[in-house]
């Protein structure tokens, strides 16, 4: 466990940012929420009067227990672990129905929860999580925008996601050094509605955002696909072998995946 100091242990003081953040999650009075890093437990008092049941996964072992002596077991559980080795599946399981995930998220490791909720997406409806403005705006980013690239592609393959408030630094004690976004993330995978295979698409896409700059031709070509084979990929595709993947959308680059591994297909003895 990395020392205290380096939990991402910034508190959320802000009164009207903890009721929006709760409101966000919409009626669970029925739900069971999951929320991460509960810390001292600024969201998780608001949350327990409207959730039917409600799982704080805490890493620290002093907060957890805290928690545990100040809030009823009945209606909270308090688990001390890793939330990256969190059991989704079987907390979706013996709820009996998919979970609503909650967390001002410690920032040190954002993308591994990110990716970790992307995997348990079958056990999740949806999540509301603070992150640091800057990975917020990564997330939503629209294709040849800024902040468009492969942790924008990744997210929003799992379902729609969309930005919904941003606090300063004098919103947490003690103050981050960055602003911080709230968003929210509907789990409505999209693999099946495009016709992707999820592992070999998410393989491609690591591939086709490798070389930032450079061209998704010149990707491909780093990637080991035959440059003919790569051309008449991006021309069947409709794709300007120019164009870099920073500029493609999920459709344009799920085109061009079905058609390069047609071709590699085809070619295989
Ligand atoms: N929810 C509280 C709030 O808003 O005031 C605390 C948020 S603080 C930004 C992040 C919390 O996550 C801290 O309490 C920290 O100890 C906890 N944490 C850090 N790493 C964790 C991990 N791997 N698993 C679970 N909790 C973790």
């Amino acid at each position: 466990m990395p020392s205290r100091s380096r939990l991402g242990q910034n508190f959320l003081h802000d009164a009207q940012a903890i009721q929006r953040i709760v409101a966000a999650l919409g009626d669970c009075s029925h739900c069971t929420v999951v929320e991460i890093g509960p810390g001292r437990g600024a969201i998780t008092r608001q949350l327990i009067s409207r959730a039917a049941h409600l799982i704080a996964i805490e890493l620290d072992p002093e907060l957890a227990s805290q928690l545990r002596s100040a809030l009823s077991p009945e209606r909270v559980s308090v688990v001390q672990q890793n939330v990256l080795e969190f059991d989704f599946a079987a907390a979706a399981t013996s709820a009996g129905q998919r979970l609503i995930v909650v967390g001002n998220l410690p920032y040190y490791i954002t993308s591994p929860i990110l990716l970790k909720l992307a995997a348990n997406h079958a056990f999740i409806d949806q999540a509301v999580l603070m992150v640091q403005r800057e990975v917020a705006d990564r997330v939503t980013a629209v294709p040849g925008s800024r902040d468009y690239g492969l942790l924008s592609v990744t997210v929003q393959l799992y379902g729609p996601v969309e930005a919904l408030f941003t606090l300063p630094p004098s919103a947490f004690s003690p103050p981050p050094q960055v602003h911080s976004t709230v968003f929210r993330w509907r789990f409505h995978p999209r693999f099946q509605e495009l016709g992707l295979n999820e592992t070999g698409f998410l393989a491609f896409l690591r591939q086709a955002f490798a070389l930032k700059r450079k061209t998704i031709a010149n990707n491909l070509r780093a990637a080991g696909f035959a440059v003919e084979c790569a051309g008449h990929a991006l021309n069947a595709a409709s794709i300007d072998p120019r164009s870099r993947a920073e500029t493609l959308s999920v459709e344009q680059l799920s085109g061009l995946w079905k058609e390069l591994t047609a071709r590699v297909a085809s070619t295989t003895p």
